[in-house]
């Protein structure tokens, strides 16, 4: 299913989905994610031009690269401040609480974002999931648009933490 990349080759290969057009996203693997068949964290890139999908394991997750990319793709920086006053769909704010809860704990934990192209994504909607570490259920919120304001909220939860789980 997948091709496996180097580390230097997964980013290069966003750069040239995004800079060719290309319809293309990206998700970070934890160990513990339901996607992940190995022990290590896993970078995908999905070219959904070329249909095709890399991915790229590291010890550590590839949490810099996944920011570069969401400002790259949603145009989202986690560095400006947000507040959870945002228009925040009642789900994602489900999904924004959660997180903060987590966070407060000290539990680490990652979300996906699937676009409607995504491969693991047949709702033909966006699709926002967390994976609850803790519960093992996942909280999903659906719109049929871009969901920028809750991915800035979510994102920046999400990238407050060191690693991810
Ligand atoms: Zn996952
Ligand atoms: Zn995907």
């Amino acid at each position: 299913m997948f091709i496996e990349v180097d580390k230097k080759s997964i980013k290069k290969i966003a750069l040239d989905c995004q800079s060719r057009g290309a319809t293309w996203h990206y998700h970070l693997f934890s160990p513990t994610c339901r996607f992940n068949t190995k022990s290590q964290f896993g970078f995908v890139v999905e070219d959904r031009t070329n249909n095709t999908m890399y991915i790229s394991y590291s010890s550590k997750p590839m949490m810099e690269l996944g920011k570069e990319l969401l400002a790259l793709l949603h145009n989202v920086d986690v560095k400006k401040s947000n507040t959870m006053e945002s228009n925040l769909s009642p789900s994602s704010m489900l999904i924004a609480k959660r997180a903060q809860e987590l966070i407060s704990k000290g539990a680490l934990w990652h979300h996906h974002m699937f676009p409607p192209s995504c491969a693991y994504n047949d709702t033909g909607k966006w699709k926002i999931a967390l994976e609850d570490p803790e519960t093992h259920t996942i909280l999903e919120s659906l719109s049929a648009d871009v969901p920028t304001s809750d991915l800035q909220v979510i994102e920046s939860l999400y990238y407050s933490q060191t690693s991810i789980g």
